[in-house]
């Protein structure tokens, strides 16, 4: 049995400010809770860093069917601060990134090479832990959950050790928080999901924190052309330098000039990273790639709407195939040590990924500027 496993918490609840919603188009409202101790397999972080990823503004907007009250934030890195019984693969002190969905390690997907499947992750839209309880309540004694049963903004959060990866001491939290979410879920759509091979033409729609990742992908996986459609001329401008090889407004001159580079052959690759995903960009998609390509969704659309309705003669007769990819089919115990390797190599741009930093209370301010288009990534720093 290692150091860890006998490792008890001896400390009790605290208060954390953390940033919550309690109802759709309010917007969220920064708070002390209290929270509990960690329990069984549970681990208290302490977060230093989390990034302002759009799934958490899908829960503003009312387009993530979740519990409410919750705290936001499915990104984030810090320092573990206590450990429950049982807990084997951290200790306090550590430093980790906190993976939005949590790799067990014995589950049918975990045992498959399918973390991103991970059961564990059963519990992210109420952020209930497995002996149905919550750790995080407010001062009326509600019980309230963090987003994907983590809580990246607030202070602190108790979450499953299975959420938990080492970060190595030469990364920065502010660049580990990205590793949990939006780097992943873009780089693996591209590499994993889609499997871009060398020589391909991909087009990615959307140029965001996760479609910039997707973009690096592409590339790394060796795409001849790496085609880029969003409306915003900073996100199109930071593609180029995360390897887009051409860049469109819309995807109509996008579509001109694949028809054109690819003498009609179309795009073997669409990958939809938009920030919210609709049916027009899905068609956009289909209708850009050619014979026996793949249109693979990695967005978000609004509740209220069906974003894939593509006619089945657009699939047949090209044999088109249209796939959802959740965290870009990564391992997160495998693909985040991976993914920092590469950014210490040079091959992955993580830095540039990161366009401001804001306080805890700025979280509104921060969200309004990735809607104006400002922002790759934020990330909010915690204060402590
Ligand atoms: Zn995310
Ligand atoms: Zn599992």
């Amino acid at each position: 049995m290692s150091q860890a496993a006998t490792e008890e918490t001896t400390v009790g609840t605290i208060t954390t400010r953390a940033a919550i919603t309690r109802a759709a188009h309010t917007g969220w409202q920064i708070t002390d809770l209290q929270l509990d101790p960690p329990r069984d397999h549970e681990v208290r972080v302490k977060f230093m860093a989390a990034g302002l990823c759009h799934s958490d503004h899908h829960i503003t907007e009312g387009d993530a069917l979740i519990r409410l009250p919750v705290v936001g934030g499915h990104e984030g890195a810090g320092v573990v601060e206590s450990v429950g019984p049982h807990v084997s693969r951290v200790k306090p002190g550590d430093r980790v990134v906190c993976s939005y969905i949590p790799a067990c390690g014995k589950c049918r997907s975990c045992s498959t090479g399918h973390q991103n499947m991970c059961d564990e992750g059963k519990n992210a839209g109420t952020g209930m832990f497995p002996d149905g309880t919550w750790r995080f309540h407010d001062a009326e004694g509600t019980d309230i959950g963090g987003f994907c049963t983590l809580g990246t903004f607030s202070q602190y959060a108790v979450v499953l050790e299975w959420a938990c990866i080492r970060l190595p001491d030469d990364i920065s939290f502010e660049v580990g928080s990205l590793v949990g979410c939006g780097v992943p879920t873009g780089w693996g759509s591209a590499v994993y999901a889609a499997g871009v091979r060398a020589g391909q033409t991909v087009v990615i729609f959307g140029a965001g924190g996760v479609g910039s990742n997707a973009v690096q992908g592409a590339r790394f996986a060796g795409a001849k052309n790496v085609v880029v459609v969003d409306p915003v001329e900073f996100k199109r401008d930071m593609a180029k330098v995360f390897g887009a090889t051409h860049t469109f407004a819309d995807a109509k001159e996008a579509q001109d000039f694949v028809v054109d580079t690819t003498h009609g052959q179309l795009a073997d690759h669409a990958i939809c990273t938009p920030g919210v995903l609709t049916e027009e960009i899905v068609r956009a998609a289909t209708l850009i790639t050619g014979k026996g390509a793949k249109v693979t969704i990695t967005a978000v659309g609004r509740a209220t709407e069906t974003a894939v309705n593509v006619h089945a003669g657009f699939l047949i007769g090209y044999q088109r195939q249209i796939r959802g990819a959740l965290f870009g089919d990564c391992n997160p115990l495998y693909d985040v040590p991976k993914l920092l390797d590469l950014y210490r190599s040079g091959d992955l741009k993580l830095d540039e990924l990161i366009t401001h930093r804001y306080a805890l209370d700025e979280v509104n301010e921060a969200y309004q500027d990735m809607l104006d288009g400002k922002n790759i990534r934020g990330i909010i720093v915690h204060e402590h």
